[in-house]
């Protein structure tokens, strides 16, 4: 029988590069570095998506895209996060909620994290008040280059369809 509840744990980290969008929970923020990577660098979609992969015991984020793939060049992370979610609920669960913490030193995710929180809910498709953005400063880590990310989500077992319970055929009159 499969277990009702399955947790699942991501870590991601990339660094910051001057030019390109910075992208964090599928959220575009006004910055002037963005996170570098082969694809659009959204250091918490990625530990999210690691996070469903890992729940059902799947290969991880690097292995199901490639990153000498070209097709997942500039990629938007949602495709990733979407193809997680989708192999999670053909493993017979829905994600019941999801806790995450972003570490950066700039730009500051504070006024952002219900924008996040809005996209992120969207995307794995449950309600807003299961989906936690929390965000902390990198004090002492000498990573102020790189942001980080960590995510823990439950997934539920799908409510099983009841077997139709078998009604015999209505004897004919005869
Ligand atoms: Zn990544």
């Amino acid at each position: 029988m499969k277990p009702r509840i399955r947790i699942g744990n991501g870590w991601d980290s990339h660094e910051f590069k001057r030019g390109i969008p910075l992208k964090i929970g599928g959220v575009t923020l006004p910055h002037p570095k963005g996170l570098g990577g082969h694809s659009d660098g959204d250091v918490l979609l990625h530990a999210i998506t690691d996070a469903l992969l890992g729940a059902i015991a799947a290969p991880d984020i690097g292995s199901l895209f490639s990153p000498s793939d070209a097709r997942w060049r500039g990629a938007d992370s949602a495709v990733f996060l979407a193809e997680a979610l989708k192999r999670v609920n053909s493993a017979g669960y829905d994600v019941g909620n999801l806790d995450s913490t972003v570490i950066l030193a700039a730009p500051k995710i504070g006024p952002h994290t219900p924008a996040i929180r809005t996209r992120v809910a969207k995307l794995l498709r449950i309600p807003e008040d299961c989906v936690g953005i929390k965000a902390k400063t990198p004090e002492g880590m000498g990573t102020d280059n790189a942001a980080i990310a960590h995510a823990t989500v439950v997934l539920k077992l799908k409510p099983s369809k009841k077997p139709r319970s078998k009604v015999q055929p209505a004897k004919r009159k005869t």
